[in-house]
């Protein structure tokens, strides 16, 4: 049990009621643990996605883009062990049919086959494996050699592109190959929101090195993604590395720590990022499989090798929820019986960043809020309300972590200023309209 509160089920509808996360098909009934993101959560995890590749991507020159396709050639998937081996262990309870995870109960309830659900002893099934690949068919017809897979990771779609990318950007070993994009796992315990569902994002890079270079690189990645993290706003005393022992240890990995959130309540302490060394499995797997050379000639030194690779794998659905939960507060105001509910995002990834309200709606205040709209549009996400008082229209802009509310007011139409209110202290600033774009833009750096 975590020291933090449990904010899940808060969470979940300040979600749906603002536009942040609907379940996917709701009209439907709802599909099972897939969720569909409204206009605020698509700019939030949008912003999320945009921090991670300049972070990456735009800010070095040894990491290159990548956007491969989902569907791949189905040997990739003999080759990189998932058709053997992408598989949970599971368990059911023979009394009231519930299923888990045997790598994820409580090892003393497994020992003793004590249903951690309805409490009964000896009614659960020896663990059954289970693969978690989605299978389609490619073409018309739908026969064994017509299989493909949705991809469980984006990581093979870099392997595969390995020396095509080296090549076509003449890179060097070290260098890294980035992407962004779906994955899908047919999960069998899914849940808890968007933390464990079947159609997700994997932010992922893997980094190419030297044999015996790796280690030295395995921990200068592990610091510089733990930095990313506090960096987004993750409150550091949240965040911890969870190092995986040999049980643990995935078949390709040589080391691997998570970095994990504490998500309070009962979830605690979970994974949110993985960063492995693979060692020169997957490039040589590739190999084995493809029949073609996945070396790198290093030319100064005249000698050939299969590098080996440093992965970082992050969830983008994952991350998210962490900046949620981390920046949900409910607090009390001054001088105010009603309390407010704050989203305290960091201001470079909050879906808003100035919403601009009309004081009331005559005397050319909703003209001259419309006119500030226009002019920063151009710059910053911004919104625009002029209904109900002005405390509600703040509470509501809190709610979804908009930094900066501006209000026209009767003065304004006068002597041209505003009042520019911070989210977080809740200061008040009054600033000339000609001023306000850049006011704004140094604050929302800061
Ligand atoms: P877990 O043990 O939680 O199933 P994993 O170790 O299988 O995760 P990886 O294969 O290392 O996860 O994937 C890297 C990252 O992708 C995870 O840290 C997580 O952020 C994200 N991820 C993996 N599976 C899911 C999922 N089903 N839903 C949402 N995000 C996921």
């Amino acid at each position: 049990m975590s020291g933090y509160p449990d904010v899940m089920d808060k969470l979940v509808s300040l979600c749906k009621r603002r536009g942040f996360i609907f379940q996917s098909s709701e009209i439907y009934g709802g599909t099972g643990s897939v969720w569909d993101y409204g206009p605020l959560g698509v700019e939030l995890k949008k912003n999320i996605k945009d921090f991670w590749w300049n972070a990456m991507v735009r800010s070095r020159d040894d990491i290159e883009g990548l956007d491969a396709a989902i569907l791949m050639h189905p040997r990739t998937w003999e080759a990189s062990g998932h058709v053997a081996g992408f598989t949970d262990p599971l368990v059911d309870c023979k009394q009231c049919k519930a299923r888990f995870r045997a790598d994820k109960m409580d090892p003393k309830k497994l020992e003793a086959n004590v249903c951690p659900n309805c409490g009964n002893k000896g009614t659960l099934t020896e663990p059954r494996l289970f693969n978690l690949m989605f299978k389609t068919h490619m073409g018309a017809l739908e026969e064994s050699s017509s299989i493909v897979y949705l991809r469980p990771e984006t990581a093979q779609g870099i392997f595969v592109n390995f020396l095509n990318v080296q090549q076509s950007m003449r890179q060097k070993v070290p260098f890294g190959i980035a992407q962004i994009g779906k994955a899908f796992r047919n999960e069998i315990t899914p849940g808890n929101f968007i933390f464990r569902t079947r159609e997700f994002e994997q932010m992922e890079m893997q980094f190419f090195v030297e044999p015996g270079t790796d280690m030295e690189w395995f921990e200068q990645w592990k610091a510089k993604r733990m930095q990313w993290h506090f960096d987004l706003g993750l409150s550091p005393d949240r965040l911890k590395f969870h190092q995986h022992d040999a049980g643990e240890l995935a078949h390709y990995a040589r080391a691997a720590f998570d970095v994990t959130f504490d998500f309070g309540g009962t979830l605690g302490d979970q994974e949110i990022e993985g960063i492995h060394n693979r060692g020169d499995f997957d490039l040589s797997q590739h190999q084995q499989y493809s029949g073609k050379k996945l070396e790198y000639f290093d030319q100064p030194n005249n000698k050939r090798y299969v590098p080996y690779v440093i992965e970082t794998s992050v969830g983008a659905d994952r991350v998210t929820l962490a900046t949620l939960v981390n920046a949900y507060r409910e607090e009390t105001v001054e001088g105010e019986s009603e309390g407010r509910v704050v989203l305290g995002l960091k201001h470079s990834i909050a879906p808003i960043k100035a919403a601009i309200f009309p004081l009331t709606k005559k005397d050319g205040q909703p003209e001259m809020a419309n006119r500030i709209v226009d002019d920063l549009r151009s710059a910053f996400a911004v919104d625009y309300d002029e209904t109900g008082s002005i405390g509600k229209r703040y509470r509501r802009q809190d709610e979804v972590g908009t930094p900066f509310c501006v209000t026209v007011d009767g003065q304004s139409t006068g002597d041209q200023t505003v009042t520019v209110r911070d989210r977080d202290t809740l200061a008040q600033d009054r600033v000339d309209v000609s001023q306000l774009k850049g006011y704004l833009a140094a604050k929302l750096v800061g």
